[in-house]
């Protein structure tokens, strides 16, 4: 079993055969229920879903798609979908040139995908204790992870302001902004809704209502703080980010220069982080 370190987990190898999951019982066949295309280069799929496959909101699976000769290629996605759902959901990026991405793109519905019996990951609220303000930071297709927790009641219930940014270059790469802005008239949340936060950033293209700068800069010159309206301070904020390693990393510096932790499975802090490859 691969081990993953407690607070921040390594995604890889990416792309890679694992030898050590040949062994039918560690992972069952599902099929691929839907595929829908974000971009040329995005996509977000369904499978069906093991009825005893079990996860905490933020986690991630482990899912293979047959390669060369006979081998199965593993590769983690956070799971998108609600852990009451009765699918899974991922989003994913092509990797020019990968193994598994570029084979996951040719599936089509009804094909058959394999997914791990064992679920990974802390990128959870469980790693907190406390703190009023719940703060998800995200680039690319790490926002996936961050769908879900919306999608728990829980964490409605937790926190008072729960914010959440996802930058990306292009405005078409802004999946799922529907599904978070949905939350506003969901049935379950809705009159919560006012507890939301919702940040688009928007890198490449100017666009009226996002943002314009990465991450760290909009921490660094105060822009998040003032746009939300949240302050960004260690009693009061639990933050978690995920997505590009190099801004999971900046972000990181940050956070720790102003005095938050991370969490360790031994002592909850006020950082949860995620790189995805
Ligand atoms: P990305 O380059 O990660 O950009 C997404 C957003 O993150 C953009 O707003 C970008 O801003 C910002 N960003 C990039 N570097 C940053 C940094 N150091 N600090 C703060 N913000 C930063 O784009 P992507 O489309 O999600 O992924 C890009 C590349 O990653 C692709 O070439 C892909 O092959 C590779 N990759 C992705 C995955 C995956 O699972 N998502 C896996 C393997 C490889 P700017 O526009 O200013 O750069």
């Amino acid at each position: 079993m691969p081990i993953f370190h407690p607070f921040h987990t390594p995604r890889g190898p990416r792309d890679s055969a694992s030898a050590s999951m040949s062994q039918p019982d560690r992972y069952t066949t599902e099929r691929i229920l839907e595929i829908q295309t974000v971009t040329p280069n995005l996509f977000r799929f369904r499978t069906t879903r093991y009825r005893g496959f079990r996860f905490i909101p933020g986690q991630f699976a482990r899912l293979g798609v047959a390669g060369a000769e006979g081998a199965i290629i593993w590769r983690a996605y956070s799971i998108v979908s609600a852990s009451y759902d009765e699918h899974l959901e991922f989003f994913s990026i092509v990797v020019p040139g990968g193994a598994f991405t570029t084979r996951l793109a040719q599936l089509r519905e009804g094909d058959e995908i394999f997914v791990e019996k064992m679920n990974y990951g802390f990128l959870t609220t469980d790693r907190f204790e406390g703190g009023r303000d719940l703060w998800m930071l995200s680039t690319g297709t790490g926002v996936a992870p961050f769908v879900s927790i919306l999608h728990e009641p829980g964490t409605w219930e937790q926190y008072d302001r729960i914010v959440l940014v996802h930058s990306v270059r292009q405005v078409a790469e802004l999946a799922y902004g529907e599904t978070v802005e949905g939350f506003r008239q969901h049935e379950c949340f809705g009159e919560l809704a006012h507890k939301l936060v919702y940040v688009p950033v928007v890198t490449r293209e100017a666009h009226d209502s996002a943002l314009a700068q990465r991450i760290p800069e909009l921490l660094e010159n105060g822009t998040l703080e003032v746009h939300t309206g949240v302050r960004l301070d260690r009693e009061a904020s639990r933050v978690m980010v995920c997505g590009n390693p190099e801004m999971v990393e900046e972000t990181r510096a940050w956070f720790i220069g102003r005095g938050f932790e991370l969490s360790r499975r031994s002592r909850p802090g006020h950082l949860a982080l995620e790189n995805l490859w």
